[in-house]
Parts: structure tokens; sequence; C-alpha cells
């Protein structure tokens, strides 16, 4: 029972299935007229009509030399109920039966045929795949180790950052320590000019804190002697020093009063 509904359904989707052009480039699902082959093969009516219309002719699929009279036939392939009651009439039973398994042999064929094709078409796609696979793995591979390689890059950058950040700190803090004491030495150097600034105007003598600078000199520091014979432009390790020296509006009446004694 079981068996005989599926072999119904066999014939009902063999019945279903269409014959495709045999014409590589073509493979269009016949209809209307084809052209059959003694080799086997079926044509569409157009590449038929191209291919079959000088004698002899050569199958394209299989080159047989296609020569005699009914080696190529352009047949119907959905035929009236008319003929096809007709067609077959007056034959014996085995001529019958004969040409019904010439005719299946050649379904058989077609069939089995684009089974192949199919199959092949199969394996080559598999085939691509695969290859597409084995690429997307290998270029998987490739990112992941670009991406591994940038990332011990980006590490290493923000570790430097973060040294360079540090050290920058570490700089202002100095620069900041610098510009304290720089602040603290420009209030007493301040602080001293006016101190130096009020004794002159009050008192010509020399303040003592003037001489005091130059002998607070260590031995190595050496004094400048100026073309004028300036004693007082010493060259001392404290810039701040030679700088009040120099600036000092006091320094000529100081120097004169010296040179005086
Ligand atoms: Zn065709
Ligand atoms: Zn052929």
């Amino acid at each position: 029972m079981n068996n005989t509904v599926a072999n119904s359904r066999a014939a009902m989707s063999a019945s279903k299935y269409t014959l495709q052009c045999n014409s590589p480039q073509c493979r269009v699902k016949l209809s209307g007229f084809a052209w059959v082959t003694a080799c086997s093969h079926v044509f569409c009516d157009q590449h038929g009509s191209e291919q079959f219309s000088r004698t002899p002719s050569v199958c394209p699929t299989c080159s047989t030399m296609l020569s005699g009279k009914l080696d190529v036939l352009r047949t119907e392939l959905a035929p009236s109920e008319q003929y096809k009651a007709m067609i077959l009439i007056g034959l014996q039973p085995e001529t019958v039966l004969e040409i019904c398994h010439k005719a299946l042999v050649f379904w058989t064929y077609q069939v089995n045929q684009e089974r192949l094709l199919m199959e092949y078409n199969m394996s080559r796609a598999g085939g691509q795949v695969l290859q597409m696979e084995k690429f997307m793995i290998q270029q998987n591979k490739s990112r992941e180790l670009e991406l591994n390689t940038l990332r011990v890059e980006i590490a290493t950058l923000k570790k430097g950052l973060e040294e360079y950040k540090q050290k920058y700190n570490e700089v202002l803090e100095r620069l900041n320590e610098r510009n304290r004491q720089y602040q603290k030495l420009q209030g007493l150097l301040d602080s001293l000019r006016m101190h130096t600034l009020g004794i002159g105007e009050k008192d010509p003598t020399p303040h003592t804190f003037t001489t005091g600078l130059v002998k607070q000199h260590s031995p190595h520091s050496p004094l400048f002697l100026r073309p004028e014979g300036d004693r007082f432009f010493s060259l001392g390790p404290d810039n701040s020093q030679s700088f009040f020296q120099f600036s000092s509006p006091t320094r000529d009446r100081t120097h004169s009063f010296i040179k005086k004694n």
C-alpha cells in the first residue's frame, strides 16, 4: 500500500519533470516543440533549427554524426488528444511496447544526465564553499593576529603616554618650585633694592650689605675688573647677585664713593 503511494508519487514527480535544452549555454526548460536526436539529446526549437537545418548535421552535445533521415526529429512535446489516439494505432503490441521502451530509455537517460550535472555542480559549489571557508578562516586568523599586534601597540603607547604624563607632572612640579624660588628671590631683591635706595638717599656711606656681598664670594668666584675698574662688577654663582649689582641705581654713587677712598 505504502509502496504503491510512493511509486505513484515518484511517477507524478517524474512526469512533472521538464526536459531542458542540452545546449550548455541555453539550458532552457522545453515546451512546445523540441528537437530530439538518435543519440538521446534534446534541444529547444531555436537551437535545434540552427543546428539541424543542414544535413548531415552533428550533435552539439556529443558530436555524433546525424545523417539518417530519422536521426533528428522535431517533435511536439504535448501532442493533441487526437494525435495520441492515432499515432500507435495498428501497430503490433510488441512494436508499441518497443516504442514506449525506447521513449522511456530516452527519458531516463535525460533525467540521469541532469542528475549527474547537478551532482557535478553541487560538488563544485561544495569545493568552492570549502575553499571560501578556508580562505575566510585564514583571513580571520590574520586579522586576529593584526588586531592583537595593534592591541599590544596601543597598550605600549598608553603606557608611554602615562610615563610622559608623569614626567610632565614632575617637570611641572619642578618648574613651579623654581617659580616659587624665583618669586621669593625677586621679592628679596626688591626689598633689598628699596632698602639700598632708601639708605643711598639718606646717607652717602656705602651700605655694609654691598661690601658684604663682595666679601661673601667664595675664593673661586672671580672678580671681574671692568676697563674702568669697577670692582663691584662680579660674576657670582647666583645671577640675582650680578643682576642686583648691574641694575642697582646706586652703583655709580657707591662706585664713585669707593674710588674717592
Ligand atoms: Zn536551447
Ligand atoms: Zn548527442
